[in-house]
This record gives structure tokens, C-alpha cells and sequence, in this order.
């Protein structure tokens, strides 16, 4: 079948694993590559009666022999290059493309780096799929190197066999292929040349059970060891003699089952007493506490054969104090040492702001399980307690309490009163009002003044000029009111009305009086109280009436008003024998009134024609007379006897004169003469003609002329005297004596008698 290159024999004829022969090939053509290079390791065939595609190659190979080569090393490559002989189509070798990693198909190893040894620019996979490895040999170039090949290629098998059977080595140890032989490596536990004898341990004290595969107490025997209860191994329980001849571990002993080891509770205290040392079999161990804390679980514990201690080691606990609880509107902060609420747990106690702790800040708990004292109490702060005010109301709200912290209190007045402060007070939590309490004021009217030239007078039930303040107004002497009596301030601030003003009295208005003047002095005004009014008249008129006027208090003039009347004057009367003739202004016989005088014929104006009455109330003059016209004033001398009649007047208009002669003469003449108006005798005086002697009584009559006045002279002188004696006895009767005339002639007239006033 194939040429017999090397020395390998075929594995069949081993009988061995093919695998396990497969490895031990490869070890000893390593082996005989490295130490003998000369010669091979095993032995190689390959076939020469046909090619093969490199699957079947290797069936071949696994067939006949052992395997495709596997080439190692450049010794083993140079070596076949120079053995083999050439071949057109090269030769298949052991690897092969797996999973795209190039792979000894042998040991399913990937071919390393430096195991490599393709020919120049291989594998180049031309035409892809050339997963398998040929060698060339004797080719010239790259001769015993690879190229990558198609597998369904068909080219010669290179294969291999080794020498190792399977038996080989007592098949305790690896066989190493050699030049057509063999050496073992013996497994652990074994020597000899075929690996015949096995390692020995020390015997063992008697008692253990043990096995003894390979003989006694030799490599691989196992034995185990027992304690009593209570007791344990101290070490393994199980001893295996070991490929050195030594046994796994020194032979155990028993010691006594261990417990745990106790510990003191926190806070209490452990007394144990040991027989086989600390915390083993049997030990026990009492439990204690601490003042203040109590066993909570058995008092002793045992440790049992089974290491476990009877029970539960107790605890210490702190003695429990009653569970406190936050404060209402306050906090607990609590250090507990042991526990929640415990022995020696101290807590405080804070209020929150605005209040105010009643009671001890900090308790703490006994060893009695109390704590040293009840807890405190949170309690609003207070503040001060608000009154109403007067006039108002005052709402609070309280959250904790009256007057307390967050209580809040509003103010309110009543109608008419309104609010000075704050509305709404808060007590803090300091204890304090957030203000001052308001008053309740009554609402302010503006001030009132009294009334010029008035009073006031008020009545303030709440404050000056404020609510419900009522004024009355009155007003002095000479002074009305013009508006209210009495105003209110009402709860808005306002008077119910103006104030009223005091106004003076006022009198009628007066006027110039006509042809007068009027200065009136007002303090008041026009024509009102105490004004006064001086009244003055024109020249030629005269103030009838009060010459000042005042107002009175009670709006009346203290008199009438004056009239100016014209200045009189005496009246005047027609004069006896005459005629008045007046004009009047302003009156009869008044300022300015002019009157005219005439006379009756027979009669003559004696004086003004007219008079004037003055400003001074008087006439202008004396009002005039109207005398008689007189005649030339007759007298009968002897013998010529006269005889009148004066019915106005001696020898006045009217006058008649009778004439005669005494014995012995006889009248030349008119024996009656009449006085005329115009003064004049109605005809010439007669003459008494002696009848005898007409000479002599011429003569005497002419020599007598002188005689005749010096006589009338002295007859005057008597009559005046005459007539004052007269006068003098009749004083009602007035005569006026008037001197003679012109012509010597005297008369006497009545005269009329005016009255004047002035
Ligand atoms: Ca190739």
C-alpha cells in the first residue's frame, strides 16, 4: 500500500485511542526531531498508486497509518524535501483552512506565527477556496514550502505512524515515541521503566478508614477519620496519599466542638465556665446587665455538641421609659443612647416660636423606667389683653388662646367716631403687640369761630368741634343772626350747615330830607345798628326834628326823621287903611316869601314897599304903614271959630272943618273944607272980615303970624305934656305923637301894632 519511510507503526496496531496516539506521534517526532536530526521520528508514508483530494488523503492516512504529517519545524521540512521524491502534483499535509483560521487538523491547534513556512506570496486563496495545504517538494522554487491548494485537488497523502501502543508504559505514564521505539513519562504516583511501581505513604495510626487502591497506604489511598460527639476533626477529615508519598495533610485530632465565642452584651457582663476550653462542648456561660437594662433572653447558655449554644445570647436592653411624644406646637429632640425612649435617654423639649414652654426642658430616663419628671407644655405666649376701646369694638381672632401669639385682634368705632391707630393688631411672638391699641376719636369738624359781632357757644359731648358737638350762634345787641342757631357735627365731619354771620340791624334807609342834608356814620353798614345820621338843612330852612338820628338795636331810628322847614317870619298883616299882597315860597310868611304893601286912597306908604323874609327869619324891614294924608293943619284963630271933624286924623283925609266968624265978622270964604287924598283942602282956609275995622285986622292979622307960631309952640309943649300924663294912665292906649308938618301942622294918628316872634 505505501512506502515505508519512518518507523511509526500503524494505530490500529496499537488498539489505543486514536487521539491520545495521535498526540504521543507528535511528542516523539518532536522529541526525535530535536534530539536526533539525523534521523525520524517516526516513520512516513505516503501513497504512490494514486492522488487523492485532501478529505480522502486523509482517510487514507487515518487508515493505513496514523495521520496527515504534521510538520513542526524546518529540520522535518528539509528532511522530507530531500526524502521524497518529486511529484507533480506535491503533497497533501495536516492542515487545513477551519473557520478561516489555518489549523493542525491533527491537534485542531492553530498553526502559529512562527510555525509558518509558505512559499513566496502564499497562501494567496487564487480563486478562493484553497483551504487546503500542499507541500512542494523538490520543486525549484520554494521547494518544502507550502501553498494553500483547493481541497478537491487530488495529490499524493503524506502521511505518518507512530510507535506507541496503547499498553505501552502499564498505561501509567505518556509513551515518547523514539526512534522506532519508545520511552515512557510516567503520570504522578508512578516509576519504573514501564511505569510498573507505585509511590508509598506513611502508615496511619490505626482506627481511620481507608481505602487502598493501589496498594497500602500508597498513592491514591484515602482515609477518614471520626471524633466523638462533642468533639470535632481539627483538620481534614479525609487523608489521600499523595503522588509525592506524602499524605495530603498531617492526621487530624479532635478537639472539642467550638461554639461561637460570646461576648458580653452591651451593657452586661458574661461569666462562663469552660471544660474543653473557651466556648467548646459543654461550656456555659451566665449573662448579666447593667444597671438600667434588662436580660432580654436566657440567662445561661450551653454549647452543644452540635457548636451551637442553647439559645440566643440575651440582649442587654436599656429599661424602657413611656414613649413621649412631640409637643403640641413644640418639638422633642431626644439623644438615645440605648434605644428609642430608654435608659438614659435624655429628651428636650423646644416650643415652636411664639410659644413658651411650661415645665422641664429636658427629661430623662430612669433606671426605674420613668422619667424624672412630666413633660412640659407648650403654651401661647401672651400678650397683653386688649380692652375695647371706648366708642368701639374690638374682634379678636384667637388660634391658641385669648390674647395670645397669632391672635389677631381688629378695631371698629362706633358711628361718629373714627379710628387712630392701626386697624388690626397681631401678637408676635415675642409677646408682643404688633402696635399700639387705637383710639376710637370722634370724628373732627372744622373748628367754628364765633361770628364777628356774635358768640358761640358749644356743647362737646366727645372733644371740641367733633361728633355730636353742637354749637349755638347768638349774636350782641344791634346784631341778627343770617343762617342757623344751632349746627351738629355729624358723623361725617361736617357741620349740618354754614355757620350763620351776625349781621347788624338795619334801620330804614333814610333820605336827604328835601332842601337838607343827610351824613350818616355806618359801622355796620348802610343804615344798620348803630349807624347815626346827622341831619343839616339849606340856609333859609330849619331843622324840625332831631338833629341825629341813631339805629337802635331794634332796627328803628331813635327819632323821626327831621324835616327842614323854611325859616319863618313874623306874619304879616295887612296894615290898617292898606293891602298886602305876599308870595310864598315855602310857606306863609316863610324863607323867601316876599310881600308887597299898598295903600286905600287917602292913605300913604310909610316904609319899604316890599320885605323879603330873610334866612334869619326876619323881614327885610319893617313892614310899612299907611298913614292918613294929612292936610295942612287948620286953625281958627279969633275970629274965625273952626270947627272939625278928624274921622281919620286931625286935619287929615276926611277931615271936614267948618268954618264961622265971631260977632263982628263976617267969613270971607268956604265955611267947609274937606281934606282930600291928595292932601290937599278941598279949598282955601276963609277969613273973618272985620266988619269995621278991616285995616287993623289986617295988620294984626299979618303981625300976628309970628305970635301964632311961637303960641303953637308952647301950646304943642303943653299938649305933649298932656298927652304922657294921658299915656302914662291908659297904657293900652297908644298914640303917637308926630311932629307937625311940613306946614307946622302936628296930628295924631293910630298907628297898627304889629307882633313878631322874633
Ligand atoms: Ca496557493
Amino acid at each position: 500500500m505505501g512506502s515505508a519511510v519512518g518507523l511509526c507503526s500503524s494505530p490500529r496496531a496499537w488498539g489505543c485511542d486514536w487521539n491520545i496516539a495521535r498526540l504521543l506521534c507528535f511528542a516523539a517526532i518532536s522529541w526525535v526531531l530535536m534530539t536526533q536530526m539525523e534521523v525520524g521520528a517516526w516513520t512516513y508514508h505516503y501513497g504512490d498508486k494514486s492522488d487523492y483530494s485532501w478529505e480522502v488523503a486523509r482517510n487514507f492516512c487515518r487508515s493505513f497509518y496514523t495521520d496527515l504529517v504534521a510538520i513542526q519545524n524546518q529540520r522535518e521540512i528539509a528532511y522530507l524535501n530531500s526524502v521524497l521524491p518529486h511529484h507533480r502534483t506535491y503533497y497533501w499535509i495536516g492542515i487545513r483552512k477551519i473557520n478561516n483560521v489555518w489549523t493542525w487538523v491533527g491537534t485542531s491547534k492553530a498553526l502559529t506565527k512562527e510555525a509558518e513556512n509558505w512559499a513566496s506570496r502564499e497562501p494567496n486563496n487564487k480563486g478562493r477556496n484553497q483551504d487546503c495545504v500542499e507541500m512542494y517538494i523538490k520543486r525549484d522554487n520554494d521547494a518544502g514550502r507550502w501553498n494553500d491548494e483547493r481541497c478537491q485537488k487530488k495529490k499524493r497523502a503524506l502521511c505518518y505512524q507512530a510507535s506507541c501502543q496503547s499498553s505501552s508504559c502499564s498505561q501509567r505514564g505518556d509513551c515518547v515515541e523514539t526512534i522506532g521505539n519508545y520511552t515512557c513519562d510516567c503520570y504522578p504516583g508512578f516509576y519504573g521503566l514501564e511505569c510498573e511501581h507505585v509511590v508509598r505513604c506513611k502508615n496511619l495510626d490505626p482506627g481511620p478508614d481507608c481505602s487502598h487502591p493501589l496498594g497500602e497506604y500508597s498513592y491514591n489511598s484515602t482515609c477518614k477519620f471520626l471524633c466523638q460527639e462533642g468533639f470535632e476533626l481539627q483538620g481534614l477529615d479525609t487523608l489521600q496519599c499523595l503522588e509525592s508519598g506524602n499524605w495530603t495533610a498531617e492526621a487530624p485530632e479532635c478537639a472539642a466542638v467550638k461554639c461561637p465565642a460570646l461576648a458580653a452584651p452591651g451593657r452586661g457582663g458574661l461569666n462562663c465556665t469552660h471544660w474543653h476550653g473557651d466556648f467548646t462542648y459543654n461550656s456555659s456561660c451566665a449573662f448579666s446587665c447593667e444597671t438600667g437594662f434588662v436580660r432580654n433572653g436566657s440567662e445561661t447558655l450551653e454549647c452543644t455538641a452540635l457548636g451551637q449554644w442553647t439559645g440566643l445570647p440575651p440582649l442587654c436592653e436599656a429599661i424602657k421609659c413611656p414613649m413621649l411624644d412631640s409637643l403640641s406646637r413644640g418639638q422633642l429632640n431626644c439623644s438615645h443612647w440605648h434605644g428609642d425612649f430608654m435608659y438614659n435617654s435624655t429628651c428636650s423639649f423646644s416650643c415652636e416660636t411664639g410659644f413658651v414652654r411650661i415645665g422641664s426642658e429636658t427629661l430623662e430616663c430612669t433606671a426605674l423606667g420613668q422619667w424624672t419628671g412630666s413633660p412640659p407644655l407648650c403654651e401661647a405666649l401672651k400678650c397683653p389683653v386688649l380692652a375695647t376701646p371706648g366708642r368701639g369694638q374690638l374682634n379678636c381672632t384667637n388660634w391658641h388662646g385669648d390674647f395670645t401669639y397669632n391672635s389677631t385682634c381688629a378695631f371698629s368705632c362706633e358711628t361718629g367716631f373714627v379710628r387712630n391707630g392701626s386697624e388690626t393688631l397681631e401678637c408676635t411672638a415675642l409677646g408682643q403687640w404688633t402696635g399700639h391699641p387705637p383710639h376710637c376719636e370722634a370724628v373732627k369738624c372744622p373748628v367754628l369761630d364765633s361770628p364777628d359781632r356774635g358768640q358761640l357757644n358749644c356743647t362737646h359731648r366727645h372733644g371740641d368741634f367733633t361728633y355730636n358737638s353742637t354749637c349755638a350762634f347768638s349774636c350782641e345787641t344791634g346784631f341778627v343772626r343770617n343762617g342757623s342757631e344751632t349746627l351738629e357735627c355729624t358723623a361725617l365731619g361736617q357741620w349740618t350747615g354754614h355757620p350763620p354771620r351776625c349781621e347788624a340791624v338795619k334801620c330804614p334807609v333814610l333820605d336827604s330830607p328835601g332842601r337838607g342834608q343827610l351824613k350818616c356814620t355806618h359801622w355796620h353798614g348802610d343804615f344798620t345798628y348803630n349807624s347815626t345820621c346827622a341831619f343839616s338843612c339849606e340856609t333859609g330852612f330849619v331843622r324840625n326834628g332831631s338833629e341825629m338820628l341813631e339805629c337802635t338795636a331794634l332796627g328803628q331810628w331813635s327819632d323821626h326823621p327831621p324835616l327842614c322847614e323854611a325859616v319863618m317870619c313874623p306874619g304879616l298883616a295887612a296894615p290898617g287903611r292898606g293891602r298886602l299882597n305876599c308870595t310864598h315860597w315855602y310857606g306863609d310868611f316863610a324863607y323867601n316869601s316876599t310881600c308887597a304893601f299898598s295903600c286905600e286912597t287917602g292913605f300913604v306908604r310909610n316904609g319899604s314897599e316890599t320885605v323879603e323874609c330873610t334866612a334869619l327869619g326876619q323881614w327885610t324891614g319893617s313892614p310899612p304903614l299907611c298913614e292918613v294924608m294929612r292936610c295942612p293943619k287948620l286953625r281958627g284963630l279969633e275970629p274965625i271959630l273952626m270947627n272939625c271933624s278928624h274921622p281919620l286924623g286931625s286935619f287929615s283925609y276926611g277931615s271936614v272943618c267948618r268954618f264961622r266968624c265971631t260977632q263982628g265978622y263976617f267969613l270971607n270964604g268956604t265955611s267947609r273944607v274937606r281934606c282930600q287924598p291928595d292932601a290937599h283942602w278941598s279949598d282955601k282956609m276963609p277969613t273973618c272980615q272985620e266988619e269995621a275995622a278991616p285995616y287993623f285986622k289986617q295988620v294984626l292979622l299979618y303981625m300976628g303970624g309970628g305970635a301964632v307960631a311961637l303960641v303953637a309952640l308952647l301950646l304943642t309943649g303943653m299938649l305933649i305934656a298932656l298927652l304922657i300924663k294921658r299915656l302914662s294912665d291908659k297904657e293900652e292906649e297908644k298914640t303917637l305923637l308926630n311932629p307937625t308938618s311940613d306946614l307946622g301942622v302936628t296930628g295924631v294918628f293910630t298907628n297898627a301894632t304889629f307882633d313878631s316872634n322874633l
